[in-house]
């Protein structure tokens, strides 16, 4: 809210100048960022052109009023316009002396070029003239109104910009001239008067020539753009709310286009790009700062350095006195706000003046070694250098990302289900993915949507697209898993696998086609994109050192093969959190054993093909117990969404049938029997190993065996944690845990080793959340729990996590939901399930080990929620590794930091 004036009044205006400001910095709220740093330059007594800001508050007033401005605030804007005016010896609207102001947008958070600018207000038939005089420069003050003209017709009279284009070149072909800079004043007094007619046509009324009028005009337009549709979108896309507003800064002008010894620039105080310390910026002389942006003429290298051949072009070299005084202004800013600056800058007639500070927007290398440096010079402190990384950025160094500044061809939006881009042939089937990479070429696997089966197209794939699922569905998970990019759920793409074709609108791909897919932000690209290739720096290391110093949860990953497991101990993990052992059937050579043993219609049967698993999966077991050497493991007994693992095409029920020696008749009649209307809520889970305890038996025996060998082999004492999923009863777990002991027993007695380990639960259920105390009860209930945060999801909200994607989109757009709650945790309902799950727990098992190792354990947000309650680890998918270990020390700083940690 406003400041009360010393009379009790609000105070709409704050007035700046250099050495006397009335704000400062952390006044952006009301002065917007602009606003707030043009006060605090001031404060510093930096060369800032004397202004004013005009607070949000007043756009509050504007908007309510019905876009009218309040007249208390034109009176303080009177008083606040004669004060610059003495300051620089002119008068606003004073025919012999007058002042020129710019009139600059201005809202809390940055927003790059959304909203409106006008320059040179102040300037009409009369005033023109005194400029002219005043300077001694006819041309440089004609082309000055003709500017302001062009501004304002098209931002505060909306007369299309076009027109005035349309004019000015009309008049440099007839008569001959190449560049603007060719137009002498009699060329521009023309040219005004076109611009003045087509105004009063498209307008409907003149040119306004009271400086006032066009002041009020110029403030409401300003605020008025705050509005706007790009403005709109770019809130959108930043999670910056509408309603904060924008301020607005009136300013007296200053001109870099009065001559050779004037010049306009922009500079970063070190490299956005890779963080060096390095001036960076480039400058255009003589013009004003419209012209760098509109890129007219091409802007000049500042340091003599970044020039290189043509270094005389450089400011250091043409203007060294304001280089000087820049470089040392740099110096002084990037102490004083302690970060790289993005600063805009004017010099008129040799003297140097500062226009606007800002924190630089940098690139995540870049981030890491600012932040890393600054606190190696002392500027910051550690906490203050790891609070400064956006952890989710850390995905731009871990894969290959499509680059920013290149052109590229939009042919649908999906969800941005695995990180990194890829650019590939379109291929259909995965036998084709697999051949295809066996003769070295890079294919895009595209499905509607992804089974078992295409793990291994997968593998084959550079990235992977699907027209249907969400992100905690197979193909995203897995892709995750495998640090492939994965674009899913692109619903406008019309697949015809047979037929080898993709429709995207009115365009049509087939096999072969190259196509490219960001599965950083869901978009897919005709054509191959320009990439940017990973490159982890020393920087990244350090960082990460210093995370981990940081943080009090443990980081663990999600892994299920010796692929995943290594990688994910080359990014840090300490152990993991989930091994499905479900994807380890996944491989074209187990997955007819699997199905058979879903499919036997006796014990025997299934025992016959887990005959054929157990070697499988102990050989698996135990190459994962190595490359952990004696981190913690959690292995989940089997918990298959049976309808991914069923054979549904004739050629597998006919493998199926022959492997059984059932007929293929009553293999479908089985098949069929088993199909469910909600596999997700059907025979999953513990429900499987309950009807079936030799499944159980199999899966336990191949862990402690696993174990035993591991241990023997490398001398690292194994401790394996065998997680029970989808419980929702004590009794559930009840008789699994006693199967599991009676096989680790038996085990046991073979080997005559003992294996210690742990038994615990999923809790992935609203009931285990509920009875966790019950669950947890005494020493035969849950060593540890594990929380499922996907299933949880999809069972709080009944919301299935395979078909959630059309609804989530629509509950977006209608605000029902501000993010996916597959992403990011829903933290009143499905969070305040975990901390009920980990309280109850606690009651009465005070030390029990919690975990979470649902897709939300590598999410930023959701993992300050784990920090708050307490849980001991969290488990995601290697690729998100670096992020979790970033976004725990984060969130074990801010609880620090606000007096929440014990
Ligand atoms: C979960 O439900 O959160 C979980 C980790 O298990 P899955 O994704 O395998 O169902
Ligand atoms: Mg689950």
């Amino acid at each position: 809210m406003a400041q009360p004036d010393t009379d009790g009044k609000r105070k709409w205006v704050y007035a700046f100048s250099p050495g006397a400001a009335e704000g400062g910095a952390d006044m952006a709220e009301l002065l917007g960022g602009k606003g707030a740093n043009l006060a605090e330059m001031a404060r510093l007594a930096l060369p800032v052109p004397p202004g004013f800001t005009i607070t949000t508050d007043v756009c509050d007033a504007f908007f309510a009023a019905g876009n009218t401005l309040p007249e208390a605030m034109k009176a303080e804007v009177m008083r606040a316009l004669d004060g610059i005016g003495e300051m620089v010896d002119a008068r606003f609207g004073d025919e012999k002396c007058p002042l020129l102001v710019s009139v600059r947008s201005g809202s809390r958070a940055s927003m790059p070029g959304m909203m409106d600018t006008i320059l040179n207000l102040g300037l009409n038939d009369q005033t023109v003239e005194g400029l002219a005089r005043l300077t001694g420069d006819s041309r440089f003050a004609f082309d000055s109104y003709r500017r302001f003209i062009q501004m304002y017709g098209d931002v505060v009279l909306g007369v299309d910009h076009g027109a005035f284009e349309d004019i000015l070149e009309n008049f440099k072909n007839l008569n001959g001239f190449a560049a603007d800079t060719d137009l002498d004043e009699e060329s521009w007094r023309e040219i005004i008067a076109d611009y003045k007619a087509a105004i009063e046509r498209e307008y409907g009324a003149p040119f306004p020539q009271d400086t006032n009028e066009q002041l009020w005009g110029a403030i409401a337009a300003v605020f008025g753009s705050w509005h706007n549709p790009r403005a709109k979108t770019y809130r959108r896309l930043h999670d910056i709310p509408d309603d904060w507003g924008t301020a607005v800064t009136v300013q007296a002008m200053v001109f870099g286009n009065l001559g050779d010894n004037s010049a306009t620039g922009v500079a970063f105080t070190r490299n956005p790009s890779n963080g060096e310390k390095d001036i960076f910026g480039e400058y255009l002389p003589n013009a004003q700062g419209e012209d760098v942006v509109a890129g007219i003429r091409t802007p000049q290298p500042l340091t003599r350095k970044g020039a290189g051949e043509a270094s005389e072009s450089s400011l250091e070299v043409a203007m060294p006195h304001a280089f000087g005084e820049l470089v040392q202004i740099f110096e002084q800013l990037e102490h004083h706000y302690r970060d790289m600056q993005d600063i805009e800058f004017t010099v008129q007639l040799g003297k140097l003046w500062i226009l606007q500070t800002r924190a630089g927007k940098r690139t995540t290398e870049a981030a890491l070694k600012i932040a890393v440096d600054f606190a190696a010079d002392g500027l910051i402190s550690r906490d203050e250098a790891i609070l400064r990384i956006e952890p989710a950025q850390l995905d731009q160094l871990l894969h290959p990302a499509i680059d920013p500044g290149a052109e590229h061809d939009l042919i649908a939006r999906g969800l941005p289900a695995s990180p990194g881009a890829a650019s590939g042939e379109l291929v259909f089937h995965s036998e084709m993915a697999e051949a295809l990479k066996a003769k070295g070429r890079d294919v895009i696997l595209v499905r509607s949507e992804t089974s078992p089966e295409d793990v291994h197209g997968m593998h084959a794939a550079v990235g992977i697209l699907t027209a249907r699922g969400g992100m905690t569905s197979h193909a995203a998970v897995v892709a995750r898993g495998m640090g492939r990019p994965c674009v899913s759920g692109a619903g406008t793409l019309r697949i015809d696998a047979n037929a080898g074709t993709m429709r995207a609108g009115a365009r049509m791909f087939k096999s072969g086609d190259i196509i490219s897919i960001d599965g950083s932000t869901g978009r897919v690209y005709a054509g191959k994109a320009k990439m940017l290739p990973p490159s982890l720096s020393g920087t990244f290391g350090t960082m990460m050192e210093w995370a981990d110093e940081a943080r009090r949860m443990k980081v663990r990953t999600n892994a299920d093969t010796p692929r995943d497991a290594k990688q994910a101990r080359i990014f840090g993990a300490e152990g993991i959190g989930l091994c499905r052992t479900e994807h380890m059937f996944f491989e074209e050579s187990r997955i007819l054993a699997v199905r058979e043993m879903i499919c036997a219609e006796d014990q025997e049967g299934r025992q016959q093909a887990l005959d054929k698993l157990l070697p499988v999966q102990r050989a698996d077991f135990e190459e994962l117990f190595e490359i952990m050497a004696g981190l913690p493991i959690t292995i989940r007994l089997l918990d298959p969404p049976l309808h991914e693992f069923l054979p549904h095409e004739d050629r597998e029920a006919a493998q199926v049938a022959a492997a059984l020696g059932m007929d293929l008749v009553r293999l479908k009649t089985r098949v069929a029997e088993l199909e469910e209307f909600n596999p997700m809520l059907g025979f999953r889970g513990c429900r499987l190993g309950i009807k079936y305890p030799e499944i159980t038996r199999m899966q336990v025996r191949a862990i402690f065996e696993a174990a035993v060998n591991a241990q023997k082999k490398t001398g690292n004492a194994v401790r394996p944690e065998v997680m029970v999923p989808f419980i929702g009863y004590r009794r559930e777990f009840d008789i699994l845990r006693a199967v599991i002991v009676e096989t680790a027993e038996a085990v046991k007695k073979e080997t005559g080793i003992t294996i210690p380990y742990d038994v615990g639960t999923m809790i992935e259920l609203p009931r285990a959340a509920l009875l966790a105390a019950e669950i947890a009860d005494g020493e035969l209930g849950a060593d540890f729990f594990s929380f499922g945060t996907n299933d949880l999801t999809q069972t709080a909200l009944g919301l299935s996590r395979d078909d959630a994607a059309p609804i989530l989109s629509n509950y977006l757009e209608h605000e029902v939901i501000t993010t996916d709650p597959f992403v990011s945790l829903d933290l009143p309902g499905v969070g305040e399930l975990v901390k009920i799950g980990v309280d109850r727990g606690r009651s009465v098992k005070p030390d029990i080990k919690t975990g979470i190792c649902g897709e939300h354990g590598g999410d930023s947000k959701s993992i300050a929620f784990f920090e708050d309650i307490g849980l001991d680890y969290v488990s995601c998918s290697p690729f998100r590794v670096p992020i979790a270990r970033l976004s725990a020390a984060q969130a074990t700083i801010r609880r620090r930091l606000s007096g929440k940690a014990s």
